[in-house]
């Protein structure tokens, strides 16, 4: 640390990507990345002559995606806000309606950056153990006192709840905003979108990272009231109105009207999540039920960081996590079918 940073940032503890090692070529499954590429459309509109256009700055508003989401979505282009990736909404959705006397409220194990996101803005984090089967029990967040984040389904567990679940959650917090995350919902979740026209506290995030094969183009969104819409892009226009850049913006356009593409894919993903999570559970591995595109699995006979760096070993990569919750299992993206006979073979060469 430079003596002119902050003190207020001495014990930040910044979020850590997953790796990308470029040492030899990896077989990656520990970014929950998906394993297809955008669909055609996408590919064929960032093109020379959208390039072109670098010269010009971007639509701050994003008309024509905002519309093209609430159609494909159901909710008026007013309840949609987008951003250059979804941890940028869920950053706003901090700074808006969180603060020190507004606790953030959310399970210890979860997506790692709610806590980094309530550190870098002085809200304090009231922390809610899962169960030790790693369920999240709605009942816990009921009256949470402060702005409750859950992602559902869950990372890394995998785990989901269902609509109604929440709905009960955000209907007993009508003084807080309830973040509901769900990075992962179309891998056999269910979302809370319908919900966001009944109450005018929950705010559903989404991205194209996962299940929209973006990654790399940096989209995600949120949908709410209007009003919790407006105030997010009062930050947004406080920080930088131009944050989702011209090649980003057609290729979301052209993602969301190719959303059979991306469905068909994700349901392809379900496929071969079940198949390798037959697998693993035949070498003796626990395999939690998931409803994303990762499973979440424990071997039967070393720690989590031994099979991480064995498979790293070998050319495949997960992740793994050190808490003393988590550190037994790791966290296996769903790639091809190819790429997964390859994890297994490997996983059963490693503990065979
Ligand atoms: C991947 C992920 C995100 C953020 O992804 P972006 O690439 O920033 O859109 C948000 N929440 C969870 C739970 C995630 O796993």
């Amino acid at each position: 640390m430079s003596k002119y940073m902050q003190s207020r940032f001495a014990s930040l503890e910044a979020y850590v990507p997953g790796e990308q090692p470029q040492d030899k070529k990896y077989i990656k499954l520990n970014t929950n990345e998906s394993p297809y590429p955008p669909s055609p459309g996408v590919l064929a509109a960032v093109n020379a002559g959208e390039a072109a256009k670098l010269r010009l700055y971007p639509d701050p508003e994003c008309k024509v995606l905002t519309k093209k989401l609430a159609a494909l979505l159901d909710v008026e282009p007013e309840n949609v806000f987008i951003t250059n990736g979804s941890d940028d909404s869920l950053n706003f959705a901090f700074m808006a309606f969180a603060g020190p006397e507004t606790p953030a409220v959310f399970a210890d194990i979860t997506y790692g950056f709610y806590k980094v996101f309530a550190q870098l803005h002085g809200i304090p984090a009231r922390v809610i153990p899962l169960k030790p089967d790693f369920t999240l029990d709605p009942a816990d967040y009921y009256n949470a006192g402060g702005m409750v984040v859950i992602a559902n389904p869950n990372a890394p567990t995998g785990l989901p709840r269902t609509r109604n679940e929440l709905e009960e959650v955000i209907r007993r917090n009508p003084d807080h905003v309830v973040v509901v995350d769900e990075a992962y919902v179309d891998f056999g979740g269910e979302s809370c979108i319908p919900l966001t026209k009944k109450y005018d506290n929950l705010l559903v995030v989404q991205t194209f990272s996962k299940s929209r094969c973006l990654a790399g183009g940096r989209l995600g969104f949120a949908v709410g009231h209007k009003d919790l819409i407006a105030d997010l892009t009062k930050l947004k226009y406080s920080t930088n109105p131009y944050c989702i850049n011209r090649l980003t913006l057609v290729a979301g356009e052209a993602a969301v009207d190719e959303n059979e593409y991306y469905m068909d894919h994700c349901r392809e993903i379900m496929d071969t999540r079940k198949a390798t999570t037959d697998a693993l559970r035949g070498l003796g591995f626990e395999v939690l039920p998931s409803a994303a595109n990762f499973i979440f699995a424990r071997p039967p006979k070393m720690s989590g960081e031994a099979l991480y760096l064995a498979l790293k070993d070998r050319g495949v990569l997960v992740r793994y996590f050190s808490a003393p919750r988590t550190c037994e299992y790791v966290r296996i993206t769903i790639g091809t079918p190819a790429e997964m006979a390859v994890l297994v073979q490997a996983v059963r060469e490693i503990c065979g």
